[in-house]
């Protein structure tokens, strides 16, 4: 399949794995740039992924750094969005024992750290609706409990859903940047971006 060499996907780089999406974007042959500040989001991009990290951590940063009202519109206008882990806890509409959602995005309610903080980390492999058996690595991840009407369920692991779309929003509660398998970042560039 040819690289999809004319994409500019935008990677929030305030804290956590961005580096890692960044390789996995640059391996497929699009065009990948960090935003680290509100200037940063006067470039044009066709995509935006939020990585994993700490995502109360990420929440804060992206209002003390002023990115959060204009990074909010355009997603709310249909910027095509893709967030792992903390990046999925940042674009629920709703977190399990908090009022306050962060983006809202999309209709789910997620549960932090849901496999429990110490030993919430493994590894599986597992069926992702319109990827294959995909390698995914879980870290301190949240799962989804809840979601709306509109939301298309893409994984499910041991019960609990992984995997989720609705609309321009994609959202996993894998690293699929910590492995060297392209197919989820190939999926977010082909299904959710070009569509
Ligand atoms: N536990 C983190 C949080 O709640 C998410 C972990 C991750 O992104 N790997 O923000």
């Amino acid at each position: 399949m040819a690289p999809l060499i004319d994409m500019k996907i935008g990677v929030l780089a305030l804290q956590g794995g961005f580096a890692e999406h960044i390789c996995r974007l640059q391996t497929l042959g699009a065009d990948a740039f960090e935003i680290r500040k509100q200037s940063d989001l006067a470039q044009p991009m066709d995509g935006l992924i939020i990585p994993g990290g700490e995502s109360t951590v990420i929440g804060k940063l992206l209002k003390d750094l002023a990115i959060y009202d204009d990074l909010k519109k355009k997603i709310d206008s249909g910027l095509p969005v893709f967030g792992t882990c903390a990046g999925m806890i940042l674009l629920a509409r709703e977190i399990a024992g908090t009022k306050t959602a962060c983006f809202g995005s999309i209709d789910i309610a997620v549960k932090r750290n849901a496999y429990g903080r110490q030993l919430g980390s493994f590894f599986t492999e597992a069926e992702m609706k319109g990827v294959g058996i995909v390698p995914m690595t879980f870290i301190r991840a949240p799962y989804i409990e809840t979601m709306g009407a509109g939301v298309e369920v893409l994984s499910v692991v041991e019960g609990h859903i992984v995997a989720a779309r609705e609309k321009n929003v994609l959202v996993t509660s894998f690293h699929p940047e910590l492995t060297s398998d392209n197919r989820v970042h190939r999926y977010f560039l082909e299904r959710i971006i070009k569509s």
